[in-house]
């Protein structure tokens, strides 16, 4: 029955779900662990895990987004049940590469440290005899009668400290780690474990089940990638980043032709202000870069006809002519602005699909530089860039831990010249628009008209952007299209 299904509040998530849920569900409950995951690891960078500041923060983000988030005391089965499955998409989703799987892990970890600690004494004992972790709390005669040496043994601990924290009765060989590190008191085989320390052993128990987990589940892999309802929304949540999609412009014709140059150097995230700069040096991007600065270019408010202008007079400047350009390259711009083709309204790139795929080559400057340059050229420029060395420092710390988003956060506050961004960096065009609301003082894009009449007037104040919308099966479909344009266009 339900109840046994789930006794615990906390789990292993040892064994998979087995009932049949609805498509929307699935997506709905993965979407929500998702955003759940990207605010563990914001958090996680930006303060001291475990403090009460971590936690407070962790807890309001919790409510916001309507999550499982208390010690969970409460028997909550809907709650319950959509932590299990949810868990279980994503490890699908997140299975599927080395950089995914440890991204998941390690958000997955933080996830159970905070919960795990939140447990009352009573439910954690409870906890650990689920997963056969079953350490024997030791009495008060036992304690006292090894305060001196409990105390001795235990850095960090004074005589009132012994008193009052519990000590746990632990096999060797689950506190192998702590008793290499002379953290605790070993007696007839047994370490005697203070209580803030057993979440170490639990933690590490549930990485290796963990990390075994994704890598069988990888294994898996081609069974689940034959199921075609699946396979796309496995892969766009993969893909995915919760916000806005860009997908309807608020800005469509605000932005004249001659604007991009400057704000390419105060509103463009680094990714695309070195997409512009490479199109202005060379007059020509590869394939990879059109379809990323394209979309982005869409994205902040380009129309169609400016579109085809920008890329024209960049293109004619180098080696392509006029008539190979509106032969060639038209075709894919105005693809992109689902006039040919399928006519599907393509959506600029989120950054976990410009870090997570199509990774740059030789001669490529799109994908992310925080994830795809070398941090001594990523160094370079941040300094070409006027970052102080102390920002430089903090940059690379967060490249060198793999949060390139983060990363990237830094980067808007020291070319914004603010202390915390306010929000989490999950798109391209979402740095565009953060950048500009800071910079005109929350006040919207100026309409501009450009010298050569390309404003359209469509596209205006009756369109916004939907801040609740989320990656959707549809979006997955528009991927794969994207992916077939892709192949169209091989030319370089
Ligand atoms: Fe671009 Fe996102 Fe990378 Fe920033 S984190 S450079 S916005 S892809």
């Amino acid at each position: 029955d339900a109840r046994e299904r789930y006794p615990h509040s906390l789990q292993f998530y040892l064994e998979p779900p087995t009932e049949s849920i609805s498509l929307l569900e699935f997506e709905s409950f993965a979407i929500d662990r998702l955003k759940l995951l990207k605010v563990v690891e914001n958090l996680g960078v930006s303060y001291v895990r475990g403090t009460d500041l971590y936690k407070t923060k962790l807890e309001a983000e919790f409510r916001k987004l309507k999550f499982l988030f208390l010690a969970l005391a409460e028997d909550d089965y809907e709650a319950r049940r959509k932590d299990h499955i949810s868990h279980f998409i994503l490890r699908l989703a997140y299975c599927q590469s080395e950089d995914l799987r440890r991204w998941f892990l390690q958000q997955e970890m933080d996830l159970f440290r905070y919960r795990f600690n939140e447990l009352t004494e009573n439910l954690r004992q409870k906890f650990l005899e689920h997963i056969n972790l079953s350490f024997e709390g030791i009495g008060e005669d036992l304690k006292n009668e090894l305060a001196d040496e409990l105390c001795a043994s235990t850095p960090g601990f004074n005589m009132s400290k012994v008193k009052e924290q519990m000590f746990y009765k632990v096999g060797l060989a689950d506190a192998v780690d702590l008793f290499r590190a002379r953290r605790v008191f070993i007696k007839d085989g047994f370490a005697y474990v203070p209580l803030k320390e057993i979440d170490v052993i639990v933690l590490n128990n549930y990485r290796t089940k963990l990390s075994k987990a994704l890598a069988l589940t990888a294994r898996s892999l081609p069974s689940i990638q034959s199921d075609e309802r699946l396979q796309p929304l496995l892969s766009h949540l993969s893909h995915s980043y919760v916000g806005p999609d860009y997908s309807i412009q608020k800005n469509t014709g605000k932005i004249s032709l001659e604007q991009i140059d400057a704000l390419s150097v105060k509103s463009f995230p680094l990714c695309m202000r070195q997409l512009h700069r490479a199109l202005r040096d060379s007059h020509h991007l590869r394939h990879g870069g059109r379809m990323q600065y394209g979309l982005f270019l869409k994205g902040i408010g380009l129309t169609l006809e400016q579109a085809l202008e920008f890329w024209k007079k960049e293109f004619i400047r180098g080696k392509v002519d006029a008539d190979k350009f509106d032969k060639g390259y038209a075709y894919s711009i105005r693809h992109n602005y689902g006039k040919e083709g399928k006519r599907t309204d393509y959506t600029p790139y989120s950054c976990m699909k410009i870090i997570m795929s199509n990774p740059p080559s030789q001669g490529d400057y799109h994908g992310c530089p925080f994830r795809h340059s070398d941090p001594e050229l990523l160094k370079q420029k941040l300094q070409s860039y006027k970052i102080p060395p102390s920002g430089i420092t903090q940059i690379l710390e967060l490249v060198k831990g793999m949060h390139y988003q983060l990363a990237c956060q830094k980067y808007f506050e020291f070319t914004h010249d603010v202390d915390d961004i306010g929000f989490s960096l999950n798109h391209p065009n979402q740095y565009f628009t953060e950048s500009q609301k800071l910079l005109s003082g929350g006040r919207e894009l100026k309409k501009e008209f450009n010298n050569s009449g390309n404003f359209q007037q469509k596209n205006n104040s009756q369109e916004s952007i939907n801040s609740s919308s989320t990656p959707t099966s549809s979006n997955a479909t528009a991927d794969t299209e994207l992916e077939g344009l892709e192949a169209y266009f091989t030319e370089d």
